[in-house]
């Protein structure tokens, strides 16, 4: 089993992406399961077509330790499995502790079990900068492999850069590697070719470009992903192929970050030129 974390800054298109990709996995028939790792329990809504009604802490707080499997996993669009993690009530308690209680909790109810034939785990983790608690699933090893989503807008790229600040401390004890920067377009100027550059900077690769079209927001408003919406869009198409270069994916590495002035000097260079 592959276990996948996607991370990058807050509103940068985690979700929408994870799931879309989560989608075209399962069409390649690939058992996944989708983690929520965002006290906003959003990862799963496009999968379940609405918001889980529950989410593991919330579970584990109404009902105590006697929590089954079938409580806090929900099967949602293609077989795809999906659980939130929740969150601390508001104020109280690290959301980051809540997402290893949770990881922890799966793993002894035996969700991660040969007999599940899961093919994949996908994390969904909130965190513009890797405060300790949201590095936790690097931390603890319990993702192996890390996408970043990333645009050419400039705290996109610094957060990213953050990221792999974050991967490079863990990468030793617990094996974690970058898997590649995720483009989600905001249709800046030159953004490909500045986040291929970025991506080399780094010592990886741009994995793929997904352009930005409204159809994500039209399957978004009917709780779907694209891939169930309108199968035949080519937005579908482009979730579909970066699906698979997930799959056949053969580079993951230590991340080289950059410093913040080589970071923006890059920006300058390819962010002004045209
Ligand atoms: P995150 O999980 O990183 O906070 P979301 O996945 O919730 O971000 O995405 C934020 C918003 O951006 C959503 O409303 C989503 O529909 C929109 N979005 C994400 N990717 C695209 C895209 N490629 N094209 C158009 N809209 C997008
Ligand atoms: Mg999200």
């Amino acid at each position: 089993m592959r276990k996948v974390a996607i991370y990058g800054k807050g509103g940068i298109g985690k979700s929408t992406t994870t799931q879309n990709t989560v989608a075209g996995l399962s069409e390649m028939g690939r058992k996944v399961m989708v983690v929520g790792c965002d006290p906003k329990a959003d990862s799963t809504r496009l999968l379940l077509g609405g918001l889980s009604q529950k989410t593991v802490l919330d579970t584990l707080r109404a009902e105590g330790e006697d929590v089954d499997l079938e409580d806090i996993r929900k099967v949602g669009f293609n077989g795809t499995i999906c659980v939130e993690s929740g969150g601390p009530e508001p104020g109280v308690g690290c959301a980051g502790r809540g997402i290893i209680t949770s990881i922890n909790l799966l793993e002894q109810l035996g969700a991660y079990a040969e007999s599940e034939k899961l093919d994949y785990a996908f994390y969904d983790v909130l965190g513009d900068v890797v405060c300790g608690g949201f590095a936790m699933p690097i931390r603890e090893g319990k993702a192996k492999e890390i996408y970043i989503v990333v645009s050419g807008e400039m705290m996109a790229m610094y957060a990213a850069n953050n990221i792999c600040k974050g991967i490079v401390k863990f990468a030793e004890a617990g094996g974690v590697r970058l898997g590649g920067l995720i483009c989600n377009s905001r249709k800046v100027d030159n953004e490909q070719e500045m986040i291929e550059a970025f991506a080399q900077q780094l010592g990886t690769h741009m994995i793929h470009f997904v352009p930005r079209d409204n159809v994500v927001q039209k399957a978004e408003i009917n709780r779907k992903t694209v891939i169930e919406f309108d199968p035949a869009n080519s937005q579908a198409d482009e979730y579909r192929t970066l699906a698979k270069k997930i799959e056949e994916n053969k580079m993951h590495v230590v991340p080289n970050p950059m410093s913040t002035d080589d970071l923006e000097k890059l920006l300058i260079k390819h962010g002004l030129a045209d």
